[in-house]
């Protein structure tokens, strides 16, 4: 069944029927991962960081992370876990960027002299306020990733963004290839991209502007001129894998989200149980308690304690008490890194 406004083509690896909507930016085939256009051609520089672990093995180490954490909030999680693998699209933009600036800075110099008055000698320091002229250039090839995502609101995907940063400076991404999915094709979901190539080129080259306009001005007092140049090398897409989790404890629905090339927790929401407020405020309510009965037995013996430590008390006895006041307000999960 066509629906309207659909092309039926098929893809260009593996032939399966595929049906595309036109406003689409890529088309990823479900059955063997290949990206292609809307013309049903296939887009030859398509990148992905491999996932670590299947799916099972992923679940089977999530579920014992999270009890880890649970501990002491006196819950567990089962198997009321559902897990989703996700590839999040990026288009990297390898760039070759030349900057000149030019602008001034304000130093403070201290002037030393020796002078002689009355047969004695004497050294005079004087501070003076100096202009001192900048005029340099920053010039590197680097390699920015841009998310193809309009919407950021994507939970974690801050971590993510930071985790690739750090990634590609380290490690070559791999030429897509169904092989490298763990068999799990099918069950693996490609977000939909949202910039095309030209978009994630050009948001790609504002973001190396302004990087060198910020270290420009940084670098001096006052900025009179900063051009940059920018001459993109290389545009891939890359896809990088996430898992997304939720969990339920107590009918409430806790969301975490793992970097697929490691599994290594990005974000995570935890619940905060009554058992586990309690536990928390019990301990500060001793830290708030301790100090005044130390200081009033103190006093009743006749004995004085300084005025710092009472001081330091005080201040402790305080802060302990916002902290207790504010834990018990809170909600009733808490996000963790
Ligand atoms: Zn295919």
């Amino acid at each position: 069944m066509s629906q309207i406004g659909l092309v039926e083509g098929n893809c260009p690896t593996c032939s399966a029927p595929t049906n595309v909507n036109p406003e689409d930016i890529i088309i990823i085939c479900e059955f063997c991962g290949t990206a292609f256009s809307t013309s049903f051609k296939k887009i030859e520089n398509h990148f992905i960081f491999p996932p670590k672990a299947d799916l099972q093995t992923i679940q089977t180490e999530l579920i014992d992370k999270i009890n880890k954490k649970l501990k002491f909030r006196g819950v567990k999680v089962n198997q009321s876990i559902t897990l989703e693998k996700v590839f999040v699209p990026f288009w990297l933009v390898k760039l070759k960027a030349d900057t000149h600036y030019e602008g001034y800075r304000r130093e403070s110099r201290t002037k030393t002299r020796t002078v002689t008055r009355n047969g004695k000698t004497e050294t005079e320091t004087e501070h003076i306020t100096v202009y001192v002229p900048v005029s340099r250039n920053i010039n590197e090839t680097r390699i920015i990733p841009v998310l193809s995502r309009r919407s950021k609101a994507l939970f974690g995907v801050k971590g993510i963004s930071n985790r690739l940063i750090q990634k590609i400076n380290t490690e070559q991404p791999m030429k897509f290839s169904k092989d490298l999915l763990l068999d799990e094709v099918e069950r693996i979901k490609f977000l939909k991209a949202e910039l095309n190539q030209y978009e994630g080129k050009e948001t790609g080259e504002t973001v190396i502007q302004d990087e060198h306009r910020s270290r420009a001005s940084k670098d001096t007092t006052e900025l009179f001129d900063c051009r940059t140049s920018v001459n993109v090398l290389e545009t891939i897409l890359l896809h990088y894998p996430i898992i997304n989790a939720e969990y339920t404890v107590n009918h409430k629905t806790f969301r975490v989200v793992l970097d697929g090339t490691t599994s290594q927790i990005l974000s995570a929401e935890y619940p905060i149980t009554l058992r586990y407020k309690s536990l928390a405020v019990s301990i500060l309510s001793i830290l708030v308690l301790v100090p005044f009965i130390v200081y009033a037995y103190l006093e009743q013996t006749g004995r004085t304690i300084s005025d710092v430590l009472l001081f330091i008390t005080v201040v402790g006895g305080v802060i302990a008490f916002f902290v207790n006041y504010k834990l018990w307000q809170t909600e009733s999960r808490e996000v963790l890194a």
